[in-house]
């Protein structure tokens, strides 16, 4: 069993080799970096607690990959490039086969998108891991909740509702009836949303450069939409931002189709949760832009409605006629 400082020389110290000479990480009192002139530095930090943001049979690797994973879907969502992240982890007793999947996780993605661990803090406790990351936009560029405007269209990048879908998987609360005849390797598929979420940093260019308000879903597509209505209806300074969303317009997975039809449940699309994928709003003219260049980078990028002065909130239309649910009542407010 490692020691504390044996450990996180063995298990994190390895992670903190993008650092340029003249830079400090890992093994000081403080990590001392360049800033790159001309950028605003953009810093996030999510936490995750044993029991609450992951179950505790979930996997020590896959802790690792989502706790990273959160807080870059958080910097793609601001149009931020990643620099540097640092780790807090506090644990109830030191695992080294535990720490060597975890550290695993954790540098699979810090090297898939080059971010370097600069330090952190390791504690004893139950298990909870935060992450801060830090990352780089032009100056003044950076895509706020606040910037949609009236006429935009509304995006979401790639699937929506495979996370909260994984988390029936994994629960086994998930109807056998509506996955009747699912491939296990789309049930697994469910199951790889949940678990190793991936950041859409590969469009985060992208909406710098066209985005006028983004956000990342991860409270659900309606939660977090209300965030860019609330914010922007603000800066708007009008009574009411409508988006009326049509829901058949949402891009579901094959399995999450045939959830959705079967169990007449939209809730985990529209309220679900743990998608990491980004909802943004664009200006007609660049949407066309944006889609083919998203594409280019294997993003698929669905515009599913549009923002209007109206009644604050989202409305949802199906096949253009007024929807509601049962199970979406307290995250509507039609
Ligand atoms: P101090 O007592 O001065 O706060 P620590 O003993 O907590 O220093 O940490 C020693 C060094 O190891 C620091 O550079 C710190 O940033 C780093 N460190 C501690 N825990 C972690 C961790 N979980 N991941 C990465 N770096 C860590
Ligand atoms: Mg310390």
């Amino acid at each position: 069993m490692a020691g504390e400082f044996e450990l996180i020389k063995q298990y994190f110290k390895p992670l903190s080799s993008g650092l340029s000479e003249s830079e400090v990480g890992i093994g000081d009192d403080g990590a001392v970096l360049n800033l790159p002139a001309g950028k605003q530095q953009v810093v996030v930090t999510d936490t995750m607690v044993c029991g609450i943001h992951f179950l505790e049979q979930a996997s020590a690797y896959d802790l690792g990959w989502k706790v990273l994973a959160v807080n870059l879907s958080d910097l793609a969502a601001m149009g931020a490039e990643p620099a540097f992240f640092s780790l807090a982890l506090t644990m109830p007793e030191s695992d080294d086969e535990w720490l060597g999947e975890f550290a695993r996780g954790l540098s699979d993605l810090a090297n898939k998108y080059r971010i370097s661990l600069i330090g952190g803090d390791t504690t004893k406790g139950p298990l909870t891991v935060t992450v801060t990351a830090n990352g780089w936009v032009d100056s003044q560029k950076a895509v706020l909740r606040s910037g949609a405007q009236v006429g935009d269209v509304i995006c979401v990048t790639n699937n929506i509702g495979d996370g909260a879908l994984g988390l029936k998987v994994a629960l086994d609360t998930l109807p056998a009836s509506t996955i009747d005849g699912a491939p296990q390797d789309d049930l697994e598929g469910l199951l790889n949303a949940l678990n190793r979420p991936e950041p859409q940093l590969s469009v985060s260019d992208l909406v710098k450069s066209y985005a006028t308000s983004a956000i990342d879903i991860s409270d659900g597509l309606l939660a977090d939409l209300n965030h860019i209505l609330e914010a922007s209806r603000k800066q708007l300074n009008l009574i009411g931002l409508q988006a009326q969303i049509e829901v058949n317009k949402i891009p579901l997975s094959k399995l999450a189709n045939q959830y959705v039809q079967l169990a007449d449940d939209w809730s985990p699309v529209l309220a679900g949760g743990d998608d990491y994928q980004l909802c943004f709003t664009i200006k007609k003219k660049d949407l066309e832009t944006f889609i083919h260049e998203a594409l280019a980078k294997g993003v698929k990028v669905s515009a599913i409605g549009k923002v209007m002065e109206g009644e604050q909130g989202v409305k949802l239309l199906k096949g253009g006629k007024s929807f509601s649910s049962d199970n979406l009542k307290g995250y509507l407010h039609f």
